[in-house]
């Protein structure tokens, strides 16, 4: 049922039917797809420990699913640790899958707190180029795209390194970047990335941000969209250009490259690209001195002239970066791209029109077998300490209901088997017969001190509040994180800001005021009522403060491509920098006990 991918007569038309037949019976297709994985794996030390010696031939398909859910338990990533840790020392026998695994990601752990190792396979790679024609199809129905144009990619592979038994490890996107299908990839999409391959692994993020910005400013007119995995990257690198635009214009102007590259591989890449050319410099030179003063208000479409489309992730965690890619973006689309983990891929966006705020993804049923986890609010008095939500028994893809909120779990071709995935999401319909996810939030709680509960888009939405109190002054949220603070008694929420722009103190003891009450959270508004959690702290850290925490993440191997602001924090390190960085502290009057 999949299309081939080495067949080069496959086109968009081809993939959009392959889909929307797969969607049509998606769940006949699930319970395929778990066979399949069985199949492959009956025989590995995992399955059979729970499964016994089952006859795998003999089954029906639709008896093997119930046997399947009701003899595998459900299992994090720490249950399945010790298996994955055994790969990753050498065991080649079959322990997780019957094929040996030589290939581990690490998955961003940035949203965790630290990094985690996910098998990667040849079916891994195949599905991510997969997924990225199908997207790829469904925005060229809307903003169709010239073939043989170029794509400015803000991507970065990080080092890949070998763990002890000698495998290769890496983040997924590095192995993809690494793949053949990577290079497949750019040749059915008929797209190609701006950059070499010397500059997506050049293993300097600032190094490889400048080059990415100087070579797509190189092949302007011929870019057709703007893209990177997460929209943190372009941000991030859009916020460099303000401060580099006039060495790169030098760079463009006299076919030099700034000696702020030293990566001798880059430098070879980039200058066998550049030659020198004064008028494109001054064009952009004179483009960059009107946007300065307009704060950059629109710049990717005034210097990109052909781009149609800003295409990244920009639901969930990177929705605090919205606000500033729209005003980079001016009055370009901005199409949110698909969902999807180290784990394994899950959703993909077939509606680019719709804005991030709305954007649905339907879930690939030949990708991975996915279940539910029904969740359901606690009622308000609930005092457990784990979580915010109780669960029902695990449905699945078929009997999913729309309005309701489901905890993911996936089986996947790689040997991760009823793995609970730790993300929310809602469904929101259907296409053909598969769910549309919203993605709600990762589930575990970030802000708890005893009975409160909140995760992370409740933070998101109390500082949204907050930082609106800002919009009437010239300053601008740069980017947030959070601590719950437990040293000090009573407990209380630290907030830190950092800050573009001067505001006044009244104006952030207000913000700190207004975050403070805008914790809905029955836990909390009690708890602070009775003052056993004390007022809020906001503490405004020094500009450039979250470049240190990502240099810091980025220096542990972490990769750009993948990076995500952790919006709660216990880690020490974090901590110092955050706290010796703060310039400014403030306590909330909200219950009536400012500090
Ligand atoms: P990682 O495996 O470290 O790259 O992170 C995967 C996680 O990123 C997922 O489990 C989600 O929590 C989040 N994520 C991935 N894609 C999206 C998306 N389109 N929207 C929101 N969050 C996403």
């Amino acid at each position: 049922m999949e299309p081939s991918l080495n067949s080069n007569g496959c086109h968009d038309y081809d993939i959009i039917r392959w889909f929307e037949e797969v969607a049509e019976n998606a769940g006949f297709v699930q319970t395929q797809t778990l066979r399949r994985i069985i199949e492959l794996n009956f025989n590995t030390e995992y399955l059979r420990k729970w499964l016994g010696d089952i006859k795998v031939q003999d089954m029906d398909s639709t008896a093997l699913e119930a046997l399947y859910t009701s003899l595998v338990p459900l299992a994090s990533h720490a249950d399945l640790e010790p298996y994955i840790q055994r790969i990753a020392d050498g065991d080649s026998s079959p322990i997780l899958t019957q094929e040996p695994i030589s290939l581990l990601s690490l998955s961003s752990g940035t949203t965790e707190g630290r990094q985690k190792y996910v098998p990667f396979t040849r079916h891994s790679a195949q599905t991510t180029l997969q997924i990225f024609r199908l997207a790829a199809a469904h925005r060229s129905r809307i903003y169709p795209i010239r073939a043989g144009g170029r794509i400015l990619e803000f991507i970065y592979s990080s080092r890949q390194f070998k763990t002890k038994g000698g495998l290769t490890a890496g983040t997924a996107t590095t192995h993809y970047y690494e793949s053949e299908e990577f290079k497949i990839k750019q040749k059915k999409t008929k797209s190609f990335t701006c950059s070499p391959k010397e500059i997506i692994s050049g293993g300097d993020y600032k190094q490889s941000t400048y080059c990415h910005l100087l070579l797509g400013l190189v092949f302007c007119d011929e870019v057709e969209f703007i893209t990177s995995t997460f929209a943190y990257s372009i941000v991030q690198a859009f916020t460099t250009f303000e401060e580099v635009w006039k060495d790169i214009c030098r760079d463009i102007k006299d076919g030099t490259l700034s000696s702020r590259i030293t990566v001798p591989s880059m430098r070879k890449a980039v200058l066998e690209v550049l030659s020198p050319n004064p008028s494109l410099a001054l064009t952009i030179e004179k483009k960059c001195n009107e946007l300065e003063s307009l704060d950059w208000f629109s710049v990717i479409p005034k210097l990109w002239p052909n781009a149609k489309y800003v295409y990244s992730i920009m639901t969930g965690s990177m929705q605090p970066y919205l606000k500033k890619l729209r005003r980079y973006a001016g009055n370009l689309p901005l199409v949110s791209a698909d969902y999807g983990s180290t784990e394994s891929w899950i959703g993909v966006n077939v509606d680019p029109s719709f804005t991030p705020e709305n954007v649905t993804f339907a879930v690939i049923p030949t990708f991975s077998y996915f279940e539910f986890i029904p969740l359901y609010r606690q009622n308000q008095e609930s005092n457990s300490a784990i979580d915010d939500f109780m669960e029902a028994e695990p449905v699945p893809l078929s009997q999913v209901k729309i309005g309701q909120e489901y905890e993911v779990v996936l089986t996947t071709f790689t040997g991760l088997y009823r793995y609970k995935l730790g993300d929310v999401v809602e469904v929101a319909g259907f296409y053909k017969g598969t769910p549309k996810l919203n993605f709600i939030c990762r589930r575990k709680l970030i802000l708890t001190v005893n009975i409160d509960k909140n995760t992370e888009k409740d933070l998101q939405l109390v500082v949204e509040r907050g930082s609106q109190l800002l919009s009437k002054t010239k300053a601008e949220l740069v980017d947030f994180t959070s601590h719950a603070d437990v040293k000090n008694q009573p407990g209380h929420y630290k907030i830190y800001w950092e800050i573009k722009g001067e505001v006044e103190e009244d104006v952030l003891r207000e913000c700190c005021r207004e975050m403070d009450a805008a914790f809905v959270d029955h836990g909390y508004v009690v708890s602070r009522r009775a003052n056993s959690i004390g007022p809020l702290e906001l503490c405004i850290v020094e500009s450039g403060t979250f470049k240190k925490i990502l240099d810091h993440f980025v220096g542990n191997g972490a990769a750009l491509s993948q990076f995500k602001t952790p919006r709660c924090t216990s880690n020490e390190v974090l901590l110092r920098i955050l706290n010796v960085c703060t310039i400014k502290r403030f306590r909330s009057t909200a219950y009536g006990y400012g500090g």
